[in-house]
């Protein structure tokens, strides 16, 4: 099964993404943290999207497009993939539906992960991660079990984002409104949405996918 993850900033993508990568064994592929990967590593693909990504702006869909086709002939994505924060313009969309067909596969289902805007920016100004696994929290709603030790992998170390602050997170959240939310039209007539309320705590939000996935 392929899915993608629709949401704004924040809606929990990522979080319901890794579930799903544990409960049906689905490859995550997150463009983000590719991006992010990139950076750090300072690649020439992170020198060219970490500007971009500070002002929250949306890096060019070709270097994006690119990095998903790579992910796509690896090994492991046979079983299915679930995609988090890609696509997230319409040119990415189509290339999606391409890249899919180009190899004998199909997108089965688009979750939109809807979330007012005032509980984002709380979300992501909340938000950190284990320093060494990825494992996603946030202050007042998934904290480690263990202050300051991950669940997932004992990890003792935890990050923030630079682009999780409240003016980036203002474009981050136009970006949405004005390139990605239009994605869920041209997957509505496709006939693939299911919407989910992604105001529900994290466990009612991945009961709610795995219905609609099911049903
Ligand atoms: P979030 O889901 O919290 O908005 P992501 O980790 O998905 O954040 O993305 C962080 C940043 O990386 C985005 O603000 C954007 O600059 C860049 N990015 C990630 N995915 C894409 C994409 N599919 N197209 C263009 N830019 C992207
Ligand atoms: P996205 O990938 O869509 O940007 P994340 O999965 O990183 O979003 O979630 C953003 C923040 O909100 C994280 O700190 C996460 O722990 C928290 N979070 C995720 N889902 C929920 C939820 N349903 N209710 C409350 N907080 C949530
Ligand atoms: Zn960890």
């Amino acid at each position: 099964m392929n899915l993608v993850l629709l949401g704004p900033p924040g809606a929990g993508k990522g979080t319901q993404a890794k579930l799903l990568e544990d409960s049906r064994s689905l490859v995550k592929l997150s463009t983000g943290d590719m991006l992010r990967a990139a950076v750090a590593a300072g690649t020439e693909l992170g020198r060219k999207a970490g500007d971009i990504m500070e002002r929250g702006q949306l890096v060019p869909d070709a270097l994006v497009i690119n990095l998903i086709a790579e992910r796509l002939d690896e090994d492991g994505s046979g079983r299915g993939v679930v995609l988090d924060g890609f696509p997230r313009t319409l040119a990415q969309a189509e290339a999606l539906d391409r890249l899919f067909k180009e190899r004998g596969k199909r997108l089965d289902r688009v979750i939109v992960m809807a979330v007012d805007d005032e509980a984002l920016v709380e979300r992501i100004a909340g938000r950190f991660a284990c320093a060494k696994c990825g494992e996603g929290y946030h202050d007042a709603h998934k904290r480690p079990l263990r202050p300051q030790v991950c669940d997932r992998c004992g990890g003792t170390e935890f990050v923030r984002r630079p682009d999780d602050n409240e003016a980036v997170v203002r474009s981050r959240l136009k970006a949405y409104h004005t390139q990605t939310k239009p994605l869920i039209d041209y997957y509505t007539r496709q006939g693939r949405v299911k919407t989910v309320d992604g105001m529900a705590d994290i466990g009612t939000v991945a009961k709610e996918i795995g219905r609609a996935l099911d049903g």
